[in-house]
C-alpha cells in the first residue's frame, strides 16, 4: 500500500463540536461486586481510530479509564489499569482483539504498539506486565526519568514534546503536581486533552502544590491555543449532584458525573487552585474536589 493510500485513512474529518457528549453509558459497578455481570473491561469505540476503555469497578474500585489511539504507523495505549492479574483483568486479550479488529479494517505490515502512561501510580500501571513481551510492543516504564526521557520532555517543563503515531501526532505536556511523572497528552484528531489524574471529575489529590498550579497554568494556556473538544481524565468520583463525591472505595456509582469535562471546567480548576493558594486541606467545588495534601507529601 502506498503511503498516500495509507494516509487516506486519516484524511481530515468534520471538526468535533466542542464539548459534545461521548454518547456512552459507562459501566459503574453494582450493589454486589460478587454478582456483577458487566464486562471486565468496557470498550467504547469513539471513532474508528480511537477507543476508550473502562476497568470494571467490581475488579477494582478505582475503575480507571484507558485510552487506545490508532495512528498510521503505530498505536498508543495510555495506561494499563489497576489490576495485575490477567485472570481478573484480561487487558492483554482485550488489546490483542482491538488491535486485530483495527488491523482487519486497516491492513498494515509491522504495525506497532507503544504503551505509555498518564502517570506512575499503581492504578494506571498495574497491567504493564501483561503487555511486556507482546510482539512489536514497547512498554515504556512510567517513572519520571524513563517516561520523560522516552518522550523527550526536558527540564524546561514548558517545552512540549511530540509523539508521532504516523499522520496522527500527540502533543505531550509535562504535568507534575498530582504525581511527579505525570504527562498530559493532546490528540488533535479528536481534540482530546487527556489529563490523567491531574484533572477529572473527582478528588484531585495534589502532592506538589507549586508544580500543580504551574501545570494547570500550562494546560489552560495550551487549551487557549489549540482546539480542545473534551478534557478527559482517568476516573469519575463526583456524583451528578454538584459538590458531592462518592466516598473512597465506592463500588457502585449509579449517579456518577460524566467523564468528559470542558475547557471552561479546566479553567475552573485553575481558578480554584489560585484561589486556594498553598494551604493544605480539602476544597469542594461543584464539579471537582481539590485535596491539597501538604508539604509532608512532597517528594
Ligand atoms: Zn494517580
Ligand atoms: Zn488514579
Amino acid at each position: 500500500m502506498s503511503p498516500s493510500a495509507e494516509s487516506a485513512d486519516f484524511r481530515p474529518r468534520v471538526p468535533q463540536i466542542p464539548g459534545r457528549p461521548l454518547d456512552v453509558a459507562w459501566i459503574h459497578g453494582s450493589v454486589s461486586s460478587k454478582h456483577n455481570t458487566d464486562p471486565d473491561i468496557q470498550v467504547h469505540w469513539y471513532d474508528e481510530h480511537s477507543v476508550i476503555l473502562r476497568q470494571n469497578m467490581a475488579i477494582d474500585y478505582e475503575a480507571p479509564f484507558l485510552y487506545l489511539l490508532f495512528g498510521d504507523a503505530r498505536a498508543v495505549l495510555l495506561d494499563t489499569g489497576a489490576t495485575q492479574s490477567a485472570g481478573f483483568f484480561p487487558l492483554r486479550t482485550t488489546i490483542d482483539d482491538l488491535m486485530d479488529e483495527w488491523l482487519a479494517l486497516h491492513p498494515r505490515d509491522d504495525y506497532e504498539l507503544e504503551v505509555l502512561h498518564t502517570h506512575s501510580h499503581d492504578d494506571h500501571v498495574a497491567g504493564d506486565g501483561q503487555l511486556v513481551g507482546r510482539p512489536a510492543t514497547t512498554v515504556v516504564p512510567a517513572s519520571r526519568a524513563e517516561a520523560y526521557d522516552y518522550l523527550q520532555l526536558t527540564a524546561d517543563l514548558d517545552q512540549l514534546a511530540r509523539l508521532d503515531l504516523g499522520v496522527r501526532v500527540l502533543d505531550c505536556i509535562a504535568g507534575p503536581g498530582h504525581d511527579d511523572a505525570a504527562v498530559t497528552f493532546y490528540d488533535s484528531l479528536t481534540g482530546w486533552l487527556l489529563t490523567g489524574d491531574t484533572v477529572y471529575p473527582g478528588r484531585l489529590y495534589v502532592r506538589d502544590w507549586p508544580a500543580y498550579v504551574a501545570t494547570l497554568d500550562r494546560l489552560v494556556a495550551f487549551a487557549e491555543t489549540h482546539p480542545v473538544s473534551q478534557v478527559l481524565g482517568c476516573h469519575i468520583e463526583m456524583t451528578t449532584t454538584p459538590g458531592v463525591d462518592y466516598p473512597v472505595r465506592t463500588v457502585y456509582q449509579p449517579d456518577e458525573a460524566p467523564l468528559e469535562m470542558s475547557v471552561e471546567q479546566l479553567r475552573d480548576v485553575r481558578r480554584a487552585a489560585h484561589e486556594i493558594g498553598d494551604r493544605p486541606g480539602r476544597y469542594v467545588y461543584p464539579d471537582f474536589v481539590i485535596q491539597h495534601l501538604g508539604t509532608d507529601s512532597y517528594g
